[in-house]
């Protein structure tokens, strides 16, 4: 199951303001120049409980103004293909352009629900301007402005009506559904080309209910597993194979549709600040991963090689460093079982459920041993922890002035749990509430 929101239209109109506002990521560069390459491009975001994936496909955009608008077509035309829905935004203060009835052009043809979005509107004044735009032909119009967040809740509504919700029940078999993601080039069809290609292998594609979701039941040498998205992966469409934004987009599908990730990368280059974006979108899904560094055979190896590579990964996954780490070749077939060995205990791990019982037994003398700290001369009193009944670990500390505990004690809490119990290669959440 899949939630994919693409934000498109022409530079400056307010996308990866509008990006932020729904992600919550500050982080990303705002600039006033268009063309500039941003940072962050994709996020998460929920609105009353609907989980989905944002991307700003202005982020994407690189080049002077005569490439922008064959670039512009491109994006357009990607997620058509590959998003959900798709966020059509505009500027009030320009009015309507040439441009924007071209991209017009492109999205009337789809089925998809596409929302025509009149950014800018921070006044009165401006939003009675927003009619011109129903001349576009779309059927959604919504007028907000992303900088003080009018008209944005009416938006995300009726957006949200077109999504899918969590509990979704695909016509899928339960077994593990393992991704391999990565950058284009690390070897990704490479290894799902050795894993299919052996001939004592049973495989069958299975397409899920939704659209999107296809997966490859790969059964033999012990597993019996799901394959997510392998179609796409051994036969590759060729026109969009070297754009980023493209294979972006591949990714958080095939995150989306998993229990478990394979983030390969590429042992030449390292963990790269893409694999970086890959491994924290992964996180904020709640998935499962194992880092796999391929192409191992061609790094020169002394003794200690590997050791000091991991701990340089270890290093920058941190916080969520409790992952585990595989050197692999797709070419010499090294550690190809070992990685889905790893993906399949991960994928237990997952499924872990601890007992109330034990966990308040384990838990709360440690949190006896070391309190939250006193804020403002109120002591925040954990009383009871349950495991919510959820697909991913997420633990609900039920406790009074959850307000003064701080993220550093969550920390701590989630350090416990990671000691006391297998969660390795799982994100895991906690939760304060008041009971
Ligand atoms: P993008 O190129 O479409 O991603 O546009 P940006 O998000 O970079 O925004 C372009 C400019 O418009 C920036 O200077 C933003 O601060 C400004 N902007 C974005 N949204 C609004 C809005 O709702 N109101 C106003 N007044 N300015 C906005
Ligand atoms: P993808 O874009 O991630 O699917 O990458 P491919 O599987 O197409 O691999 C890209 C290139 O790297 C191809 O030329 C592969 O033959 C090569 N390659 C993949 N895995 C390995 C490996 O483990 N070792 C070596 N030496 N080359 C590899």
């Amino acid at each position: 199951m899949s939630n994919i929101v693409a934000i498109v239209g022409r530079p400056n109109v307010g996308k990866s303001t509008f990006f932020n506002r729904l992600t919550g990521e500050r982080s990303a560069i705002v600039d006033p120049v268009a063309g500039v390459t941003r940072d962050r491009h994709y996020g998460t975001s929920d609105w009353n409980g609907t989980f989905f994936s944002v991307i700003d496909t202005g982020g994407y955009v690189i080049g002077s103004e005569d490439t922008f608008e064959l670039e512009i077509r491109r994006q357009v035309q990607l997620s058509l293909d590959e998003a959900d829905a798709i966020i059509f935004m505009v500027d009030v203060t320009e009015g309507l352009t040439g441009m924007d009835e071209e991209i017009s052009l492109m999205l009337r043809r789809t089925h998809k629900p596409v929302f025509v979005v009149v950014n800018k509107a921070d006044n009165n004044a401006r939003a009675t301007e927003s009619g011109e735009f129903y001349a576009l032909g779309l059927e959604h119009v919504f007028t907000i402005s992303s900088i003080n967040g009018a008209g944005t809740g009416e938006l995300l509504d009726e957006l949200v009506k077109c999504l899918k919700k969590e509990d979704v029940v695909e016509d899928v078999p339960d077994l593990p559904k393992i991704a391999v993601i990565g950058r284009p080039n690390v070897g990704k069809s490479s290894l799902i080309n050795v894993l299919l290609g052996e001939d004592r292998t049973i495989v069958t594609s299975i397409a899920g209910t939704t659209r999107d979701a296809i997966y490859t039941n790969f059964k033999g040498f012990g597993f019996d597993i799901l394959l997510v998205d392998t179609a796409g992966l051994r036969k590759k469409t060729k026109v969009y194979e070297d754009i980023e934004f493209y294979s972006v987009l591949r990714s958080i599908r095939a995150i989306e549709n998993s229990d478990v990730c394979l983030l390969m990368i590429d042992a030449e280059r390292g963990f790269e600040a893409q694999d970086m974006s890959i491994f924290r979108l992964i996180e904020k899904n709640h998935k499962g991963v194992v880092v796999v560094v391929n192409k191992w055979d061609l790094v020169e190896k002394t003794t200690n090689t590997h050791k000091h590579f991991e701990a340089e990964i270890r290093e920058r996954l941190k916080p969520f460093d409790d992952v585990p780490i595989v050197f692999t070749s797709a070419v010499t077939k090294q550690r190809i079982f070992k990685t889905l060995e790893l993906a399949v205990d991960i994928y237990k791990n997952r499924k872990t459920r601890i007992p109330t019982s034990k966990l308040n037994e384990l838990m709360l003398p440690l949190i006896e041993s070391f309190p939250p700290p006193s804020v403002k001369g109120k002591f925040p009193k954990i009383k009871y922890i349950s495991q919510l009944p959820i697909a991913f670990p997420a633990f609900a500390f039920f406790c009074s002035h959850k307000q003064y505990i701080k993220d550093g004690y969550k920390r701590y809490l989630e350090n416990k749990l990671r000691e006391n119990f297998n969660f390795t290669g799982i994100p895991i959440e906690v939760y304060f509430r008041e009971k």
